[in-house]
This record gives structure tokens, C-alpha cells and sequence, in this order.
């Protein structure tokens, strides 16, 4: 930047990929203001620290790692601005002022497009007496759309780019904090969207996955003169979107994640069959194999639902690969309510999936519920998931070997002459090749399976763009 002078910014981010996409956007709305990015929080001029707040302790992880930046702070004579962003910014902003005094900004997710004012007020409060913090706190909701207020230029992603459509839960599910940190349910217009794809794609970006907490509720204002999926032409919903998408020049691969069952419309669907870019890969969280728990966990699908949901993508798309999240040990669950679990896994066959160990959220109707079940029922009921997901997904990926498989290259392997991609499944995929050979598409033998990647010989390169 001429006339400003370069500051050193440094993120760290916890949490999903929402989360990595917004701390890519808080560096391009600190970038005009002279902040470029630094790998090192030593001796940065500012510190974000981007926080997740769906399980386990994480305010007192965070309590950790701020008393770590302290330290730095304090050798950069108290010049560094310490910012706590997302959800547990959201949640507990007054406690992180209250037991960390030396941290400058609070922000929740809905606010960071107003940083560089957050910044210029800690920079003009900045320095006090002990070491103090400017203490400078946005937790509200603002009216204004924050997509709308951020910089269309972006620092390159590489390769694969994440990009969030939609923001926040109506759902409610008993468990889950989202509702309550990241607010209403709110969607994009598609024009912003297929604007910022068509940047991306012109950065470099040959996938793009499309995030939103509650992806597939996406409903956003359509392009003016544009008609949908329902004939309707004032709102799109997510196949519709993904057709558009799909039509960007240069680009080659389209992902979306993370969506609710009860949101698969038959738009969505059929986008699975006819888009040859949709990768055939879906995140479709079900939680429980037991009707009693989900209806416990208000997630409004039985597990036959999502059985014949199953079937509907599998014929629309026969070699679509599965994930999905699990959570054991829900108030309520019994022996019986876990094997229901079981048994859905051994049905559906997941190419791969995440199984967590429920975990009381605070101000969430399940912290409450007086059935709470034991730790030693949930480890036991965890590692027996877990094994059962474990040979699956061993399963699926000894089924890749002998295939040719078409995979994006994103960077360089461990080992010299190693670069590594991921096939449309989404594994890892290492191969020797050219450097030359990252950000295109090339097919590929599989030769072997290892446990969380595939190995394998350049069949054909195949340009993307
Ligand atoms: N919107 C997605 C859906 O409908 O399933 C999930 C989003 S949530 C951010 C990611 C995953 O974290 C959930 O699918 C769930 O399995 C897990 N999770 C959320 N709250 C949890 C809790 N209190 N304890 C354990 N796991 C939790
Ligand atoms: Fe949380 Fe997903 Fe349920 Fe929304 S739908 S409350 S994000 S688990």
C-alpha cells in the first residue's frame, strides 16, 4: 500500500470452514488499512484468534492461548491489538473483557466487516496503564448486511476456495449452540454469490465449495430476469444456484456443505444428476440412528427419512460417497437408541464420517435435560462408532484402488516429487508429478490405500482451464 505503512496481521482460526472463510474476509477487510498477512503472531501488529464454540471447553481453550498472546503483546511493549472473533466471541464476550483485561476487541461473526473502525478506536485507546486493553466489544446483530459492506478483492485462495452463502439457524436442534452465536438464518443474493465465484475463479480458484451452516436452507434474491428451478423468478434455492455456478468458465468443481436433511429439495437433488461439476461427495449430517433421539434432538427427520433421502441421491447419482456427523450420547440415549445408530451406519455405508461425544452447550434445551449420560457410556459408545466408521471408510477407499480417478492438484507432498490432490470423493490423493501440475485436474490410477489417503500414477493430465 503506498503512503500506509505494512502491518503484520496474524489469524488463528478454530472451528469449521465458515470459520476459515471469515478469517480470510477479516484480512481483506484489514488489508486496505495496510494489514498484510504474517505466519508468526511474534511481533504482529495485531492478533485475531477466531473461535468455535460447538464442543468441549472451548472458552477455557481460548482462555489458554490468550494467556500465551499476552506475553507477545506485552513484548511488543503493548503495541500488538489482540482481537477474539466467533462464536465464543458471540457467547461470551463480557467474560473474555472480564478475565483477559489486556485484549483490545471482542467481535462476533456478524460484525468483522466494521474491524477497521474497531481497530482505529483500540488503536486511539490503545496502550493504557498495565496493559490494559482498549476493550472495544461488537456482539450485536447489525441490520446491515455485512456481505454487502466487504471488499470485492480477496488474496488468492488457491486452488480450492470456500465461499459462505447463507449464515446462521432457524433449526434449533437441541444441542447445538449455532442458533444462538451465529443468529437467524440469512442468505446472500445469488448476484453477490456469482460475483464473488466469478473473482474467485479469476484468482486462481478451480473448486469452490459453498458453505453455509444450514447450506441447502439457502433462498436467496434471484438475478433480476432470471427464472428458478419452481418457476418463480424473484428466489433461487441452492440447485438453482449451483446451476448458475456450474456455468462459470474455468470452473471445474463445485462442493456444498453443510446441509440438514430436512432441506434436500428436489431441485438439489437433480442438480446431483445433471451437473457433471457437482462433486460426488455430500456432508449429510444425521446425528442419531434412533427416531426417539432425533426426535429428543428436535432435528424434525426420522432415520427412515433419511434412509430414503439416501436412495433418492443414489439414484440420482449412483457413485455419490457419504459423510456424515454423529453425536453419541444425547440425554436420553439408551443402549437400544445406540444400536439404532449402529444399525443405520451398517445400512447406508459411509465413505467416511465425524462421531463426536455429546457435549452440554450452555443456554441449549439438551444442557438442561435431566438425563444426562455418563462419560465412561459415552467413550465406550464412541469408540465402538468410531471403528465401525473407521472400516468403512477403509472400505471405500480400498474400493477406489484399480480406478482412475480424476484429481484436483492443490500443492506439494511430503516427499520430494510429491504433489497431492483430492479425488471428487474428497481424499487425499499423492502422486509424483510436475510442479507444473498444481491447479490442474488429472487423472489418475489409484495404487494403494493408506489410512486417511489414496496413492497413485498419472494416467492423463487433463487441463481444466
Ligand atoms: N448444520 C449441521 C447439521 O444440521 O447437522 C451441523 C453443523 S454443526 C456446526 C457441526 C456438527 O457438530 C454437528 O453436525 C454435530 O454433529 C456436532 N455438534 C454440534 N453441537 C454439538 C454438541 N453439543 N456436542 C457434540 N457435537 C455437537
Ligand atoms: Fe445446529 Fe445444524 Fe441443528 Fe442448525 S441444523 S441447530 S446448525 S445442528
Amino acid at each position: 500500500m503506498t503512503g500506509t505503512k505494512r502491518k503484520r496481521l496474524h489469524v488463528i482460526t478454530w472451528g469449521c470452514q465458515m470459520n476459515v472463510y471469515d478469517s480470510g474476509r477479516m484480512a481483506d477487510v484489514l488489508a486496505p488499512i495496510g494489514y498484510a498477512p504474517a505466519a508468526d503472531p511474534d511481533g504482529a501488529d495485531m492478533v485475531i484468534l477466531n473461535t468455535c464454540h460447538i464442543r468441549d471447553k472451548a472458552a477455557e481453550k481460548v482462555f489458554s492461548e490468550l494467556g500465551r498472546l499476552r506475553r507477545l503483546k506485552e513484548a511488543t511493549g503493548n503495541r500488538m491489538i489482540l482481537a477474539v472473533a466467533g462464536c465464543v466471541a458471540q457467547a461470551e464476550g463480557a467474560e473474555i473483557l472480564a478475565r483477559a483485561p489486556y485484549v483490545d476487541i471482542v467481535l462476533g461473526p456478524q460484525t468483522y466487516h466494521r474491524l477497521p473502525e474497531m481497530v482505529a478506536r483500540a488503536a486511539r485507546a490503545g496502550g493504557k496503564a498495565g496493559g490494559r486493553g482498549a476493550g472495544v466489544i461488537e456482539t450485536d446483530f447489525p441490520p446491515e448486511d455485512k456481505f454487502d459492506q466487504l471488499p470485492q478483492s480477496r488474496a488468492p485462495q488457491g486452488v480450492t476456495a470456500f465461499l459462505t452463502v447463507q449464515e446462521g439457524c432457524d433449526k434449533f436442534c437441541s444441542f447445538c449452540v449455532v442458533p444462538y452465536t451465529r443468529g437467524a438464518e440469512q442468505s446472500r443474493s445469488a448476484d453477490s454469490i456469482l460475483r464473488e465465484a466469478r473473482h474467485l475463479v479469476a484468482q486462481g480458484a478451480r473448486e469452490i465449495t459453498v458453505l453455509g451452516q444450514n447450506v441447502n436452507a439457502w433462498h436467496g434474491a434471484a438475478p433480476a430476469g432470471s427464472t428458478s428451478g419452481s418457476g418463480s423468478t424473484s428466489v433461487w434455492g441452492l440447485g438453482r444456484l449451483l446451476r448458475a455456478l456450474a456455468e462459470i468458465p474455468g470452473l471445474g468443481r463445485l462442493r456444498y456443505t453443510t446441509s440438514h436433511p430436512g432441506d434436500m429439495d428436489d431441485d438439489l437433488i437433480g442438480a446431483h444428476r445433471d451437473l457433471p461439476t457437482l462433486m460426488p461427495y455430500l456432508h449429510l449430517p444425521v446425528q442419531s440412528g434412533s427416531d426417539r433421539v432425533l426426535a429428543a434432538m428436535n432435528r424434525k427427520h426420522s432415520a427412515a427419512d433419511y434412509w430414503r433421502l439416501v436412495e433418492r441421491l443414489r439414484a440420482a447419482r449412483p457413485d455419490l460417497a457419504l459423510s456424515s456427523d454423529f453425536i453419541v450420547g444425547h440425554p436420553g440415549e439408551t443402549e437400544a437408541d445406540f444400536e439404532a445408530t449402529l444399525a443405520l451406519v451398517r445400512a447406508v455405508k459411509f465413505a467416511q464420517a465425524y462421531s463426536f461425544k455429546y457435549s452440554p452447550r450452555p443456554g441449549t434445551p439438551a444442557a438442561g435435560a435431566p438425563s444426562q449420560v455418563a462419560e465412561a457410556d459415552k467413550d465406550r459408545r464412541l469408540r465402538t462408532l468410531q471403528a465401525l466408521l473407521r472400516d468403512q471408510q477403509g472400505e471405500f477407499a480400498a474400493g477406489c484402488v484399480g480406478l482412475d480417478l480424476a484429481v484436483l492438484f492443490t500443492g506439494f507432498g511430503r516427499h520430494p516429487g510429491q504433489i497431492v490432490g483430492r479425488s471428487p470423493f474428497l481424499q487425499p490423493v499423492h502422486v509424483m508429478g510436475q510442479a507444473g501440475l498444481i491447479g490442474t485436474e488429472s487423472i489418475v490410477r489409484i495404487i494403494a490405500n493408506m489410512p486417511n489417503s489414496l496413492s497413485g500414477t498419472l494416467v492423463e493430465e487433463r487441463r481444466i482451464a
